[in-house]
């Protein structure tokens, strides 16, 4: 008789076969389905602490409005609104759906406001600070599918390639949709005229903002039949939607002022646009284009206020990671002290002002002004500090060099 035993794995009693593999350490064996059962096991354990881990960081909304503060200028309004709903968000996904039956519906939000105010800035913000994956569209650039452009689906591509492809991770994270008034249907007033009617993208952003699962071709682009999709669940992301509806003020105008005889609808000061911003409905908002639905599912509604020049100023020199710390770091590695004179910095906000983009010109300006200046410095041998005054901002002027 042969001596010859077929192992068994020490664990479930199975004999070892082409199928069941076994690893041997000495007298014991494990088989290669127990292995998998193990690592489903440590697989979940992991999660469960990850989910443990998240909670204890979820940081309060004041916590929240302390960091934006760190980085964001102004907007103290929108900044509380969104961290207290982000704060309910994430506190829904990661802790409870439901709380003694009650189920907490998830809060997107809508941000209102002009061109260089700060609604992506605050978004990717906030996504650095909770470490959830992030990404940005663009609703103009995005289509039903089918048609010419850029399918809805591939927002969540992005947010999959920001996860490192981590489904899971990616579930829970925040997505930005920039320019949402740029595809509200042709509106009810007559002041504000669109001759695209935007609702089938409308439609098609409805449903992942709704929360469905959708089939996801990992690379983007077109779906192809014979690509293999990724399932996720949009469910549980965190969307912010932004634009800047020109012209809403009017329709605000309108309805605050029905009752009244005789206004001119044509002419609204700065300062009473800002009042009026203040007081935007959803009814407005309905009035301007976007569909109720879409409306219903962004409850979270928020005005961002244009930045003035005292604003533009501070951004340049406040936020930890501001422009003008950036390129006096950049000059310390070069052993050079910068100095940009308060003159200067007035001049590149009133230049920024000029150009109607809120912060989004300042780094423009400031590299335009700086780059003749970056281009001799590494070749100044012993200079010690560099001035860099107002005539250098506007009239190409030289900055003062000390040796
Ligand atoms: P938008 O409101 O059009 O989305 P962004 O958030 O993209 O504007 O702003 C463009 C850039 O300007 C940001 O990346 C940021 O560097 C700067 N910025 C805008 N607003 C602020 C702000 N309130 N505080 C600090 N930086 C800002």
């Amino acid at each position: 008789m042969s001596e010859y035993r077929q192992s068994r794995c020490s664990f479930c009693g199975e004999l070892e076969s082409p199928e069941r593999e076994l690893i041997k350490v000495g007298n014991v064996a494990i088989c290669s389905e127990c292995v998998d059962h193990c690592a489903n096991i440590f697989h979940e354990r992991y999660e469960d602490e990850e989910s443990l881990e998240q909670d204890l960081l979820l940081p309060t909304p004041a916590k929240i409005k302390e960091y934006l503060d760190e980085y964001v200028i102004g907007q103290d309004s929108p900044k509380r609104t969104i961290a207290v709903a982000v704060y309910n968000h994430y506190k829904r996904v990661w802790k409870a759906q439901e709380q003694d039956g009650v189920k907490i519906e998830k809060s997107n939000i809508l941000m209102m406001g002009p061109t260089g105010c700060g609604k992506t800035y605050i978004a990717q913000t906030l996504a650095k600070m909770l470490k959830v994956p992030f990404a940005i569209a663009d609703a103009t650039t995005l289509t039903e599918a089918g048609y010419v452009g850029e399918d809805v689906e591939n927002i969540l591509v992005r947010l999959l390639q920001s996860a490192n492809y981590d489904v899971k991770k990616a579930e829970k994270g925040i997505i930005y949709i920039d320019e949402i008034d740029k595809i509200a249907r042709k509106s009810e007033s007559t002041s504000i005229t669109r001759d695209v009617s935007g609702e089938g993208v409308q439609q098609a952003i409805l449903k992942i903002l709704e929360g469905t699962v959708v089939n996801v071709p990992p690379k983007g682009g077109r779906k192809h039949p014979n690509q293999d999709f990724i399932q996720m669940d949009t469910s549980d992301i965190l969307f912010i939607v932004g634009g800047a509806f020109a012209g809403i003020e009017r329709l605000i105008k309108q309805r605050v002022n029905k009752k009244s005889i005789g206004f001119d609808s044509t002419i609204i000061s700065k300062e009473q646009k800002s009042q009026l911003m203040q007081q935007v409905s959803y009814e407005d908002i309905l009035h301007y284009g976007l569909i109720p639905e879409m409306i219903g599912r962004l409850p979270v509604l928020t005005t961002f206020e244009q930045l003035n020049k005292q604003a533009l100023k501070n951004i340049l020199t406040v936020p930890k990671n501001a422009l003008v710390r950036q390129y006096k770091a950049l000059f310390a590695l070069e052993g050079v002290d910068l100095e940009i004179t308060d003159q200067a910095l007035e001049k590149v906000a009133e230049l920024a002002m000029s150009q109607k983009l809120g912060a989004r010109s300042l780094r423009s300006i400031m590299e335009k002004s700086m780059l003749d200046i970056m281009y001799e410095v590494p070749d100044m041998q012993g200079l010690q500090k560099c001035v860099v005054g107002q005539d250098v901002i506007s009239d190409g002027g030289k900055p003062e060099y000390q040796f």
